[in-house]
């Protein structure tokens, strides 16, 4: 079984002189633990990420461009990522699919992009509130995460993020998660083979310190990817120490 990845999307939050404190304060604040640690800032941050975090702490894009480069205003591309030493990038976050009509085929360019450029891809998936009121989640999910994966290599870590779930304190139970991220391991097994059972489905959703170890404790489910509870230091400390 892969270890845990502690995946923190920090949104459009801090500044770089604020990036810089946290990573300063996480420095001497973090005592090594089971998980891998992985900050995904705002692009414009990185760079003082890759000075500041502490050795073995990685950091990734929140968003990649699905182009290769050119006319492309406001895009950042897997090269300029990869090139200040990011390791991820999170692609398809129901922010983006919601607010920049994201679809699944453009989510899987984005995500073959970064597999180009020797980024892994956070290829994000989930269900809204209606859906999963009708009882449909299981079979949206899927489908969702088939066409965000087309063409897509192995080196991908998936993450579950039901959008009733995000930024609103209400978690999805342990059980919820293990349901999802079962069936997400079906699904990549039908893909990738026997590659599947390496590979790493994250939650995401009002995940804190006080609820990350069940939830990552489900057999499916290897790590978390958090929003809110990422921004302050004490926080990462608290869901690193439960992993
Ligand atoms: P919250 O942890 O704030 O609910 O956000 C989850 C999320 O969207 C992480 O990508």
């Amino acid at each position: 079984m892969p270890n845990n990845l502690l995946a923190l999307n920090w949104k459009m939050n801090k500044t770089p002189s604020e990036a810089q404190a946290w990573a300063a304060e996480l420095s001497s604040a973090l005592s090594p633990g089971e998980a891998e640690l992985a900050v995904m800032a705002p692009a414009i941050m990185l760079p003082a990420l890759a000075a500041g975090l502490p050795a073995g702490v990685a950091y990734g894009g929140q968003d990649v461009s699905q182009h290769e480069s050119g006319a492309y205003t406001g895009e950042i591309s897997a090269a300029m990522l990869r090139d200040v030493g990011a390791k991820y990038a999170i692609v398809g976050h129901s922010e983006r699919r919601e607010y920049h009509g994201e679809t699944d085929a453009v989510v899987a360019a984005k995500a073959r992009q970064a597999q180009a450029h020797g980024l892994t891809p956070i290829v994000c998936v989930g269900e809204g509130l209606e859906v999963r009121e009708r009882g449909e989640h299981v079979q949206y999910t899927l489908a969702q995460l088939r066409g965000s994966l087309e063409g897509v290599g192995t080196d991908v870590v998936i993450a579950y993020e039901p959008v009733w779930a995000i930024g609103t304190g209400k978690t999805a139970t342990a059980e919820d998660a293990e349901e999802l991220a079962e069936a997400i391991r079906g699904a990549l097994t039908e893909q990738y083979g026997e590659a599947a059972g390496t590979l790493r489905i994250l939650y995401g959703g009002s995940v804190k310190p006080d609820n990350i170890a069940s939830i990552c404790a489900k057999p499916n489910v290897n790590g978390a990817l958090v929003g809110g509870a990422s921004l302050k230091v004490a926080d990462v400390v608290g869901m690193n120490d439960a992993l």
